[in-house]
């Protein structure tokens, strides 16, 4: 799934890019460059874009667009798995089925403020009343600032749900245990405790044998990123005072 909604209101296209509060000096990673719609307004102000595209059939059409501007780099490649390239803000207009990933993998990414266009109940998840996973992980990697609800008519094709702009900034610290086992969303669990209880002291074989005490099997050989709320905050009350 491509998600290609490409945002065609002049006014919205203006309007991300403000809130992403631009300057000379910075690189930017624009993350589905889809027509280049957002791409131009960016440009043109920030020093450099770099713009990550996974539909090949997009690529040509990109590069045409911009071939006469030297500060845009168009890259092939998925976002959620191609290395970033260093930038200080990532603005996009996000495709919708990779918004959690990202979430996973910007815990682990430097840059100074994100600006994304999101499905409105994408920021029910994140910032909602019930708890949930995102919400736990955005809450301590992210300042987050909800701005305006932008209408499927903004978009061509148009959407079925409403969008909502966000904008994000990394926080310094939160709960350190947390963060650390968290930010490893890619790895097994065990192995995670593992690296982190090794780093703060305990020998391999004293922390093989917590973990075996502590977290029941099925839990261990889970990947981060599909440990429910109910786990993590399990592993959380195990470990986080270690
Ligand atoms: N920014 C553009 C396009 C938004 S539509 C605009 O506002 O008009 C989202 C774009 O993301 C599409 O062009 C789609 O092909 C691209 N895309 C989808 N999944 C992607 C991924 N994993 N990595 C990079 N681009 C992706």
């Amino acid at each position: 799934m491509l998600d290609q909604h490409f945002m065609t209101d002049i006014e919205w296209l203006i309007r991300v890019t403000n809130i992403a509060d631009l300057n000379k000096t910075d690189i930017v990673l624009e993350i589905g460059g889809g027509t280049g719609n957002l791409t131009a307004y960016l440009r043109k102000i920030a020093k450099h874009v770099y713009v990550f595209e996974k539909d090949k059939k997009l690529i040509k059409p990109l590069e045409e667009k911009f071939k006469n501007f030297n500060n845009v780099t168009i890259l092939l490649g998925d976002a959620t798995v191609a290395e970033f390239p260093q930038c200080t803000k990532c603005v996009s207009n996000l495709p919708y089925t990779i918004c959690e990933p990202l979430m996973w993998r910007l815990t682990r990414e430097k840059f100074e403020l994100a600006v994304f266009v999101v499905p409105k109940k994408f920021v029910e998840k994140i910032a909602g009343k019930t708890p949930s996973r995102l919400h736990l992980l955005v809450q301590n990697f992210f300042t987050m600032e909800i701005f305006e609800d932008i209408p499927p008519s903004a978009f061509d094709p148009q959407p079925h749900t409403m969008s909502t702009i966000i904008r994000l900034r990394p926080k310094a610290e939160g709960n350190f245990f947390l963060r650390e086992f968290l930010s490893q969303y890619d790895k097994k669990t065990k192995n995670a405790l593992r690296w982190i209880l090794v780093q703060s002291g305990m020998t391999k074989k004293d922390a093989a044998e917590q973990i075996t005490l502590k977290i029941r099997p099925t839990i261990q050989e889970k990947r981060i990123s599909s440990l429910s709320l109910e786990e993590i905050l399990e592993i959380v009350k195990n470990f986080a005072k270690q």
